[in-house]
């Protein structure tokens, strides 16, 4: 396993930070209270950059800003297509720039070069795909009794409230400006205080786009702080959050006072379910994605990875000779597989659940400690003989640690794969097509995988069952969370 100090060729070049601002009605501004606080480089410890925190002050600002471009600037009156003109011409500057933002994406986040170049396509797609739809969001008309014609306008929502979280800094931006921008709403969005940086370069780009000013306003802060002001200010009208369900659950009380509209994406405990008539090779390959993609900081992260009894004892061996090879290291590396985890505060927390659950007596087969002394960097790590009822079967881990679950039975499984306040994914591998869509029914997921996993397209729906989120993002349905709908009616002769 390599670490993250090793030189390589194939590193790409290290961006240039600058200290950050905030995007407020067009311009980038500084935080009213003069308050900073440092970015961190995952993969070394240091200090990248000193970031301006907005207050309550900013925030009033940006909200102001939002509600001044929704209701009087040339957003309102602009036709939806040329809306949509303007999202095409950012995803060409997004994509024009890819890789630059893939780099400061990768020194920021600690996400390899290689996925961040991944998430940079999805950006495009994301933004083409919302673009595409500007001009196509229509109502109805309805046959109603007597004589009358009624119509349905959707309009959109209005001041919208968006607050993303780190493990994917500018896809979540995306996802969310896509929808909100289409439909005509406008935005503040809070990043996430660990990765500040492509954000705050992405509304630059969308200046330089055409953007009227006040449509898209970027703040960095704290989720207690700015994000608390966000979500509590009266004149926002929804609030779209990813992000941990404990935050959600005080977004959802805060907003109740102005029972503003929320839509949540949060996390997952995903079962990943592996049958002994699977293409096993394929599966091992699956199960490894599904666990250590991006070290794990990903929602739908295979991490109950259930394996029929008749194959474990092989797929478990084979699994841990694949999670020993996999490259740990610098994120700037094109050869690098893995980089550092987000942050110190969530690799003691993985390191903690790793000693949790050799103490609750899982079998710790490969893994489980830090890589190096310098950053924030962990093995792929896989546990057996783990029981459901034991920590790390149960809680979101949000790092490269696996819990193999043995099974013998199809309803068995089903039963022990939904046994989680969870509901975000589900995974299932086997060649018998009744067992594949028996548990593609039964699974209560808003996605379910056969024999595949981490496949997410922007233009399919995106959600929670249970507490992993209320909502969904991604293909038409996001649309419906960012309009109204108005019923007009009008007496006819
Ligand atoms: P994570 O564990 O991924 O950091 P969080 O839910 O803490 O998950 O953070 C996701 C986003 O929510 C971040 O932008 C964070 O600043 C924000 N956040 C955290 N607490 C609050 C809060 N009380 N109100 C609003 N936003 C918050």
């Amino acid at each position: 396993m390599s670490t993250a100090t090793l030189p390589s060729p194939h590193a790409v070049k290290r961006p240039a930070v600058k200290d950050q601002l905030l995007f407020i009605g067009g311009q980038f501004v500084s935080g009213s209270s003069g308050k900073t606080f440092p970015a961190i480089d995952p993969a070394t410890g240091d200090t990248l950059c000193q970031v301006h925190e907005a207050d309550r002050n900013d925030v009033n600002r940006a909200v102001r800003a939002a509600r001044q471009a929704l209701e009087a600037g040339p957003w309102k009156q602009m036709d939806a297509a040329d809306r949509g003109r303007l999202m095409f011409k950012l995803a060409d500057l997004v994509e024009r720039d890819a890789e630059e933002l893939a780099a400061l994406e990768s020194l920021n986040s600690g996400k390899t070069i290689t996925d961040s170049r991944g998430d940079l396509q999805g950006v495009v797609n994301t933004l083409r795909y919302y673009a595409g739809w500007a001009d196509k969001i229509e109502g109805r008309t309805v046959p109603v009794r007597g004589n009358f014609l009624s119509y349905t306008l959707r309009q959109p929502v209005g001041v919208v409230g968006q607050i993303i979280p780190w493990n994917f800094p500018l896809l979540m931006l995306a996802w969310k400006w896509g929808p909100a921008l289409a439909c005509g709403n406008t935005v503040v969005m809070k990043l996430a205080e660990q990765t500040p940086l492509t954000g705050m370069r992405v509304a630059e780009l969308a200046r330089t786009a055409g953007f009227p000013d006040g449509v898209i306003n970027v703040l960095n802060g704290l989720g207690e702080t700015t994000g608390a002001a966000l979500v509590a200010h009266p004149d926002v009208d929804k609030i779209a959050f990813t992000g941990h369900y404990e935050t959600a659950k005080i977004i959802q009380k805060s907003a109740a006072d102005t029972l503003k509209r929320c839509t949540f994406e949060l996390g997952g405990k995903s079962p990943n379910v592996i049958f002994a008539d699977c293409d096993l090779d394929k599966a091992v390959d699956g199960a490894h994605h599904a666990i250590y993609f991006h070290g794990g900081q990903c929602c739908t992260a295979g991490s109950r990875l259930f394996v029929e009894e008749k194959i474990h004892k092989e797929f478990v061996d084979r699994l841990a000779a694949k999670a020993k090879t996999r490259k740990v290291g610098n994120p700037l590396d094109g050869a690098t597989e893995q980089g550092p985890q987000v942050s110190q505060e969530q690799m003691d927390k993985i390191l903690g659940y790793v000693d949790l659950g050799q103490k609750q007596g899982a079998k710790l087969v490969t893994g489980g400690r830090r890589v190096g002394d310098k950053g924030f960097f962990v093995e792929p790590t896989v546990f057996d003989g783990v029981r459901d009822d034991m920590a790390i079967a149960r809680d979101e881990i949000f790092g490269p640690v696996v819990s193999v679950l043995p099974f013998t039975g199809v309803d068995e499984v089903i039963g022990r794969a939904n046994n989680t306040y969870y509901g975000l994914a589900a995974a299932v591998w086997t060649k018998d097509i009744d067992k594949a869509h028996l548990f593609a029914r039964e699974a209560k997921a808003g996605t379910v995988w056969v024999n595949c996993y981490h496949v997410v397209d922007t233009t399919t729906p995106f959600g929670g069952f249970k507490m992993s989120g209320q909502g969904r993002e991604n293909g038409e349905a996001a649309l419906d969370h960012y309009t109204e709908t108005k019923t007009v009616t009008v007496k006819l002769g």
